[in-house]
């Protein structure tokens, strides 16, 4: 694997470092925010995040800097930045160790993107479970209002910004960001129909701009190095920079890694990873969180960025890799996702609510050598039911265990269906299970 410069994780890598503000300003900390504040024009801001070709870290990956020019510049009210820090996708855990290790690395990044859409307030929604990270951001918040970089008039520049810590009450869905901004005003997290746009109408109907903690933790060093030295890293143009990646499963080191994105799953997996944990060869692989459908070993040479994981048939969406091993059966880990996503899903859409009920049923069934000979074609159909038809994208990400897992281990499920034909033949008093 090629050498590279770590941009998010470097801080903190350093022997002793802990993320105070006194190490974070030793590290050059707050450079990029004195940069800007009142000496470059927000447009200007908007234009080297935009020329870095920065993609959102959260999952959908969205340009950065388009995201944040649909503000608009002649809003009479407020305007609002919310981060995303409702880290819940099963397998991704690099939001939290970035809030945990390097917090101000996060504050300066939010504190310049309000100063570039023209907002003074920001909230850091986190995941209720969050307790340490949330506790570490208040007092990194404190601590940064004292210094100045903080508050009212920043730096003598006269831009305010204030930032708020809401810790979430547990529910996956609150990471999709119009359920985050109806659980931030304190109403029940479900996602809003789509049109209109935070942009345009998010929090309290203001002007908002969502954008993922990684994604912010990126900031500063675009504006401190340049949009073009950001461009140039990994693959450009559409795919630029360096990811962490949350490595999982059954590996000798599972953990974070940050890599660019011109490295490939094998890079990650093998060489970072240290490989499989036994002697028995991978499986199976997630490439991008629960939501992103399973890849084989035939893609272990497939680049970390976003097209190419798109072109094998997955997304790299929040960067989570989980790793199974020959031996682990498809059918029951399409269950066990199925489980949480039925778990999670918010009930507003009838195909998500019903349908995730359905499947489990069906799958905890077929694994209890239970399974009927029309299953799989009535998965099939299911699923077919759901995707596309739902309020928001949770929908389309809830059949992809199912999907991919039929698409490259169907005969698994065939298997479990025709033992279950043997072992049941003759009998008529086949308990009917129920979704628990
Ligand atoms: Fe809720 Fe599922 Fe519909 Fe999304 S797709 S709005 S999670 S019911």
């Amino acid at each position: 694997m090629k050498t590279f410069e770590k941009i998010l994780l470097k801080n903190m890598e350093q022997p002793g470092y802990a993320g105070s503000l006194a190490e974070y300003e030793r590290a050059g900390g707050y450079q990029a925010l004195k940069k800007v504040l009142g000496r470059v024009p927000p447009a200007d801001v908007i234009d080297t995040v935009k020329q870095s070709g920065l993609r959102g870290r959260g999952g959908a990956g969205f340009p950065t800097g388009v995201k944040w020019s649909f503000i608009p510049r002649d809003h009479p009210g407020p305007r609002y930045l919310c981060c995303n820090a409702d880290e819940s996708e099963p397998g991704t855990f690099k939001d939290r160790q970035l809030m945990e290790r390097d917090p101000h690395q996060i504050l300066e990044g939010m504190a310049i993107a309000c100063y570039a859409i023209g907002a003074q307030t920001a909230y850091i929604y986190i995941r209720g479970e969050f307790r340490l990270a949330a506790t570490i951001l208040e007092r990194a918040i404190v601590e940064a209002g004292r210094a100045g970089h903080l508050g009212a008039d920043i730096h003598g520049s006269g831009v305010t910004v204030n930032v708020y810590v809401h810790a979430g009450a547990g529910a996956y869905i609150c990471g999709e960001e119009t359920a985050l901004l109806e659980s931030l005003e304190g109403k029940r997290g479900k996602p809003r129909t789509k049109p209109p746009f935070p942009a345009t109408h998010g929090l309290y109907q203001q002007p908002t701009v969502v954008n993922n903690v990684e994604t912010l933790a990126n900031i500063p060093h675009i504006i401190n190095r340049g949009g073009a030295w950001y461009a140039a890293i990994g693959v450009p143009p559409k795919s630029p920079g360096t990811r962490i990646f949350c490595l999982s499963g059954h590996v000798k080191r599972p953990g974070n890694y940050e890599l660019p994105v011109d490295a490939t799953f094998r890079d990650l997996i093998d060489d970072l990873g240290g490989g499989m944990r036994s002697d028995k060869p991978l499986k199976a692989f997630i490439p991008g969180g629960a939501s992103a459908p399973f890849l084989t070993p035939e893609h272990l040479d497939v680049q970390l960025d976003f097209e190419s994981v798109a072109r094998a048939g997955s997304m790299s969406g929040s960067g989570g890799v989980t790793v199974m091993e020959d031996g682990t059966s498809m059918v029951w880990a399409a269950l066990r996702l199925m489980e949480f996503f039925y778990h999670e899903s918010c009930g507003k859409c009838t195909p998500c609510r019903e349908g995730s009920a359905w499947i489990v049923q069906i799958l905890q069934r077929i694994l209890n050598r239970q399974g009927r000979p029309d299953d799989v074609r009535t998965l099939e159909d299911i699923c077919g039911n759901i995707g596309g038809r739902t309020v928001c994208a949770f929908g389309d990400a809830e059949i992809a265990p199912v999907q991919s897992t039929l698409k490259y281990w169907r005969s698994e499920y065939e298997a479990l269906i025709a033992e279950a034909g043997a072992l049941n033949a003759g009998r008529k008093d086949i308990p009917v299970l129920s979704v628990s």
